[in-house]
């Protein structure tokens, strides 16, 4: 197993939601708290960052470069992991210098990162030329996509993957489906991974965050690319297919990061039902997901179901009133 660079606070919490349990009668609801790994505001992203801080550090690199959306959670943390371990982040951010700082760009900021706005589309030679100008500057630059979707950030959900099997095991508490929000694929291809490696008996429910374009392979490509890499790094007999990746569609219409009234009315439910806050863009979409397919009686009635909350918190922030 690799090494990795101690960034949170694991294992995460897990712990029952009775009043949403309360709620959906037939069904007892669980979660799982990567909202609260610690790394400034915390989320999925420390789990990843664990692994990648050590490889960058491991192959000597002083600076790391990553890429993301405005209000990306992997910029935020990746800029605050860089600062405990010492290295410089330079991230890559689509669009335009908003001028007012909001919400995980304001955090960014404020971690210290250099950003670089790169217009609509972040480009691969976006990424060669600011290696190249960090190399000429003396720099020695770690690269990790967007997301972090590697192998090597998905070991940290490898890892989840046997955190929660041992949690379980010390609770008693058998799961049958696990919800989960999945964008760059790196969390879902760690959790099937793990899940086989560690024997994890639970059905996982990825839940598809951002519509692939028409002409685009989709998520479960790339998920089980990182699968395949994964499956020989760790020696694993089973073997994996497009369909064992499925993602739960149809709450991703309105495309990326677009509030629609499903994640308002996840948000409410959850914040007045048990006092914890999702976020509008990932986790809020899947918990809506998971509560329509609870209420539309698509589980099976006296499951134990649980919902890993990958954190986002800083993004209310930006949607704001919005939210209301
Ligand atoms: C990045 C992120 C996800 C998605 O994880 P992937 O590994 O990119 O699929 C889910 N929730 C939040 C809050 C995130 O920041």
């Amino acid at each position: 197993m690799k090494n990795k660079y101690s960034l949170g606070f694991f294992p995460t919490p897990v712990h029952a939601l009775k009043n949403l349990s309360r709620e959906f009668r037939d069904h007892q609801i669980y979660i799982k708290r990567d909202d609260q790994t610690g790394l400034a505001s915390g989320g999925n992203k420390t789990r990843k960052l664990e692994y990648l801080i050590r490889e960058a550090m491991d192959q000597g690199c002083d600076t790391v470069i990553t890429a993301g959306a405005q209000q990306s959670n992997h910029c935020r943390q990746t800029a605050a992991a860089c600062n405990v371990a010492g290295l410089e982040c330079h991230l890559l951010v689509r669009g335009s210098d908003p001028g007012e700082y909001t919400g995980n760009l304001l955090l960014s900021t404020l971690l210290g990162a250099h950003i670089h706005y790169t217009g609509d589309d972040i480009l691969p030679e976006d990424v060669e030329n600011l290696c190249a100008q960090l190399r000429e500057a003396g720099c020695r630059p770690y690269y990790t996509p967007i997301g972090g979707s590697t192998l090597t950030g998905a070991m940290g959900f490898v890892e989840a993957a046997r955190e929660l099997k041992e949690q379980l095991q010390a609770m008693d508490l058998p799961i049958d489906q696990v919800y989960f929000a999945s964008c760059s694929g790196g969390t879902q291809a760690g959790l099937v991974l793990g899940k086989a490696l560690y024997g994890l008996e639970t059905e996982l429910v990825p839940v598809s965050i951002e519509k692939p374009e028409m002409e685009e392979a989709g998520l479960e490509a790339s998920v089980l690319e990182i699968v395949n890499q994964g499956r020989e790094a760790l020696d694993l007999k089973q073997s994996f297919s497009l369909q064992d990746l499925k993602l739960l569609g149809g709450y991703d219409d309105a495309g990326y990061g677009v509030l629609t009234q499903n994640e308002k009315d996840a948000i409410q439910m959850l914040a007045r039902a048990e006092g914890i806050l999702l976020d509008p863009v990932y986790s809020a979409r899947a918990f809506f997901a998971m509560t329509d397919q609870l209420s539309k009686g698509l589980v099976k009635t006296g499951s134990n179901i649980l919902f890993w909350h990958t954190g986002g918190l800083p993004a209310n922030f930006h949607y704001g009133n919005a939210l209301l």
